[in-house]
């Protein structure tokens, strides 16, 4: 559905409001960022958000981030890769140059991405995806193995710099659960904050207030903004 200007500044106004009360309560100085994750809704509303002041746009295709880049691509908009990346997409996702790849999700496919990288001479900031709920349904490393992989990445694989962790909450309606898989994620993200890790990703429509409490600085919010 394609929304209008009004609709969409008011729900962007919501989202921003509520991102501000939530990150208020961990500090004054915790700056969380607003990807705004488009896969479901119309490009129109990706540009009116743009008129609105919206920048970072998260995508979980290939091919529809491909589609929307380039029939967007007078606007100066940051994307983002939030999806599963099979592995005969990887050099359509190189080309792309996205500015976060948000799902690295296994050491096969760090392995995998950085011998195309280094075949095109270039590079991809990446989040290491974390199962922290240890969810069958669910990409993403393992809590317990999550320190070594993210290591073992920023050792062995040069062309991927790697920027911090990613996690989807759990899928419960229990908020306890939720809330568990949060800081579960942040405390691996503080343990890797001396190798560098700045992103902390956690948060969508239905927990992102909770995720900031818990110590995210990247949100993706996307299906509440589009209502
Ligand atoms: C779709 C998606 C989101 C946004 O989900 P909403 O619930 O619509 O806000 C965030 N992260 C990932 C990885 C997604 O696939």
């Amino acid at each position: 559905m394609v929304l209008d200007k009004e609709q969409l500044r008011a729900n962007l106004d919501e989202v921003i409001w509520n991102i501000e009360e939530a990150r208020i309560t961990v500090s004054e100085h915790h700056i969380v960022k607003l990807v705004t994750v488009a896969k479901y809704t119309e490009i129109e509303n990706i540009q009116t958000l743009y008129e609105l002041g919206q920048r970072a746009f998260g995508e979980n295709q290939v091919q529809q981030l491909k589609e929307r880049m380039t029939q967007l691509e007078e606007l100066p908009l940051e994307w983002h890769m939030i999806g599963s990346l099979q592995k005969n997409k990887i050099n359509n996702l190189i080309d792309l140059r996205p500015a976060l790849m948000q799902a690295l999700d296994s050491l096969e496919l760090a392995e995998e991405l950085n011998k195309k990288l280094e075949a095109k001479k270039s590079k991809m900031s990446c989040l290491l995806q974390i199962n922290a709920a240890n969810e069958e349904s669910k990409s993403g490393v393992s809590v317990e193995k999550a320190l070594d992989i993210y290591q073992e990445i920023n050792e062995r694989f040069s062309n991927i710099n790697l920027k911090g962790v990613m996690t989807i909450g759990a899928h419960t309606e229990e908020s306890k659960l939720i809330q568990k898989s949060f800081e579960t994620t942040h405390g691996i993200y503080e343990k890797l904050e001396k190798d560098g890790a700045t992103v902390c990703s956690m948060g969508m429509s239905s927990d992102y207030t909770l995720a900031i409490k818990c110590g995210s600085n990247l949100v993706r919010v996307g299906s509440t903004l589009f209502k």
